[in-house]
């Protein structure tokens, strides 16, 4: 077994990094490792799962555990037991993929554990949306959220999206900034659809669009449509002691310590 880790540069990351490189037993290997661990926040586990779609990935949160950590800083031995012995367990998480299409032909593919957003912050972007090719509305307004279950409590959250439980086979379609008059309407409420759904994002014309798939930020200049659907693949996150959904919003949102 071989194993890599990524940290979020700092120095603290990189004092726990040197940590459990001089604790772990299996052969260092960040081409092709089976195990990441991924110290630092919420965003250095997202690059982990975009870096290394096919590992197994440890996160240990170097401040409060946030949402995807599933390791602490006093939870070093654990985690170094854990995977020196084969003592861990493995979540899997949802992802939701996505096909950019423009203009030009080329087609960019990328898969979230949060969300994809489709935005023209400075312009009013109108596309058609459809639903399993069936014409569902017009959006005129900033853009959309098209979050996962896991991924609900991010983006989708601060734009007052639903937080979902992260065991449904769900996705959520989120506005960013809808206008609604008279002149033009469109649902203004979340849209939690099946994961058997596969949404379609057309523009009304060629234009230039800011696409982001995580962290992952886009400037698509001829942008034609975007599908969403559900990836057949998943992310592997291990832990020690499962954390319940519940425990992990309450930890996150609601109680600092327990
Ligand atoms: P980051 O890692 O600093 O993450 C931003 C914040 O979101 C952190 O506090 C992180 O702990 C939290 N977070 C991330 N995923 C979460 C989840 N699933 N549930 C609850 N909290 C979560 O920043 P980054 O590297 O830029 O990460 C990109 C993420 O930032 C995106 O996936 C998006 O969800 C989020 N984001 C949020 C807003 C907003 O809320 N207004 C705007 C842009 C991006």
């Amino acid at each position: 077994m071989r194993y890599c880790i990524i940290t979020r540069n700092d120095e603290k990351s990189l004092q726990i990094e040197n940590e459990i490189k001089s604790k772990i037993d299996l052969i260092y290997d960040d081409v092709n490792p089976d195990y990441v661990i991924a110290v630092g926040g919420d965003g250095t586990i997202i690059k982990a799962t975009h870096s290394y779609p096919n590992s197994i990935i440890f996160g240990l949160h170097t401040g409060h555990l946030g949402f995807y950590a599933n390791y602490s800083v006093d939870q070093i031995d654990l985690l170094v037991d854990d995977i020196n012995n084969k003592k861990f367990k493995v979540d899997q998480v949802d992802l939701l993929s996505s096909k950019i299409y423009c203009e030009d032909g080329k087609i960019i593919h990328g898969s979230a554990i949060n969300e994809i957003t489709v935005v023209t912050p400075p312009r009013t972007l109108i596309l058609d949306v459809f639903i399993d090719e069936e014409y569902f509305e017009k959006f005129r307004g900033t853009g959309f959220c098209i979050s996962t279950p896991s991924g609900s409590t991010a983006y989708n959250k601060s734009l007052h999206g639903s937080v979902l439980d992260s065991s449904l086979k769900v996705m959520q379609l989120t506005e960013i900034a809808g206008i609604n008059s008279n002149a033009y309407r469109t649902l203004s409420s979340p849209l939690v659809l099946s994961s058997e759904r596969r949404i379609k994002l057309n523009a009304v014309k060629p234009q230039e669009v800011f696409i982001t798939v995580d962290h992952v930020s886009y400037t698509v200049e001829n942008f034609k449509s975007i599908e969403i659907y559900y990836d057949e693949n998943n992310v592997k996150m291990a832990y020690h002691s499962h954390q319940s959904f519940l425990k992990r919003i309450k930890r996150t949102f609601l109680i600092s310590e327990e």
